[in-house]
Formats: C-alpha cells, sequence, structure tokens
C-alpha cells in the first residue's frame, strides 16, 4: 500500500465518487448507491477498431468510468484499481469469448515506475484469475511521447511502432488484450496488430471504461 492507499486505510471511507459513507457493496471505495450505477455486465461496442474481432467495456468513459480511473490513476489508489479490476473481471466473464490467454496493454515503464503499478495489467491480472487462463507478457512498450493530451490523428502516429513481441512468437491463437481506458482505439488496435502478426489468430478487447460507442 502506498500514498492514498495509506490514508484510505486510517480515515473513514467516503465514496470516492460522491462523498457518501462507502464500503458497503461490492467495490469498498464506493457507496452502495454508486455501486449500484455500475453495470453488471461488460457490453460489446459498436465501433470497429482495426486488428479486433471484438472489443468489450464497462462502463462509458463519460461520467463515472473516466471519473474511477482518473482517481485510481492519478490519485495513487492502486486498491480501488484492483478492487474494480475484480469487479469488471466478473461482469465480463460471462459474456467474453473463449480465449486461451490474457495480455495487458503495456503501460509506459516511466510511469509504472513512478506510480508503482500498472491499472491495465491489475485488471489483465483479475481477468485471467476470473476466466481461468495464463496472463502473458506478449509485448513490450517502448519508449515515447504520452498518449494522454494528443489529438486523435497525432495518437495513431504516436503507437505505431510503439510495441513489439516481448518473445519470438504468440503461444495462444486467440487471445484478450485487457486496457483500462479504450480512447480511440489506436493503442489497442497497434498492440493486436502486433499480436497478429507474431501468430495469433484472434484479438479480442476488454476494457474497464471506453470513450468509443
Ligand atoms: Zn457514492
Amino acid at each position: 500500500m502506498r500514498g492514498r492507499d495509506l490514508l484510505d486505510a486510517v480515515l473513514p471511507t467516503v465514496c470516492v465518487s460522491c462523498g457518501a459513507l462507502a464500503g458497503e457493496g461490492p467495490i469498498p471505495h464506493l457507496c452502495a448507491s454508486c455501486a449500484e450505477a455500475l453495470p453488471r455486465s461488460a457490453w460489446p461496442l459498436a465501433t470497429r477498431i482495426p486488428c479486433l474481432k471484438s472489443a468489450w467495456c464497462l462502463l462509458p468513459y463519460e461520467g463515472l468510468g473516466g471519473q474511477l480511473v482518473r482517481r485510481g490513476k492519478y490519485g495513487g489508489r492502486e486498491v480501488l484499481l484492483a478492487e474494480l479490476a475484480e469487479y469488471t473481471a466478473r461482469a465480463a466473464a460471462p459474456v467474453l469469448p473463449l480465449v486461451g490467454a490474457v495480455v495487458a496493454v503495456p503501460s509506459p515503464p516511466a510511469r509504472v515506475a513512478a506510480r508503482g503499478f500498472s491499472a491495465p495489467h491489475l485488471l489483465a491480472g483479475a481477468v485471467a484469475r476470473r476466466l481461468g487462463v495464463p496472463h502473458v507478457r506478449a509485448l513490450h512498450r517502448h519508449r515515447g511521447p504520452r498518449q494522454a493530451g494528443l489529438a486523435r490523428r497525432a495518437r495513431g502516429a504516436n503507437v505505431a511502432g510503439a510495441f513489439t513481441l516481448s518473445g519470438p512468437f504468440v503461444d495462444e491463437p486467440v487471445l484478450l488484450l485487457v486496457d483500462d481506458v479504450v480512447t480511440t482505439g489506436a493503442t489497442a488496435s497497434a498492440c493486436a496488430q502486433v499480436l497478429l502478426v507474431g501468430g495469433a489468430r484472434a484479438v479480442h478487447l476488454l476494457a474497464f471504461a471506453a470513450a468509443l460507442p
């Protein structure tokens, strides 16, 4: 535990979304009524993202989804992200296509070093445990400018070439790529392309929150 997690452990728990008393529902960082607003099941995105067979998400990024991710990532609340990861894994497992392994979109190494955790990695671990398949570190991310704040076209150019396979090839034919947020789909698409070139037959995506319909 670090940062805000330590404070949360000693202060009375208030909902990170609305400030009411928290700790009753499936996500201890949320009050019962905010937890009630979370979908029971993941849903498929209507937007077609290149290189992905299907894409699934728990919440729109607009509103509660984005708010929770930002509180977790920028607020240094690893425990909150772990709670959201478990919830998302539970909600997604019954509806996801069959996959042989789960792969997290690698976070920029400098960010992981600064925060001490990676949100996609936490989510991928929870989903892999729930599905009973391996969580494999199949992708490597190179250093580059950060995505947040870049315009759509600049994001696409920024991520092309940012990822490579960690090993010589991909063992599993059907993979589930996992990211915490899908904004334009450019990052997920770049990762999926590398996995397909590396030998995967199909790549599906699961994100906690999506800015795409
Ligand atoms: Zn609340």
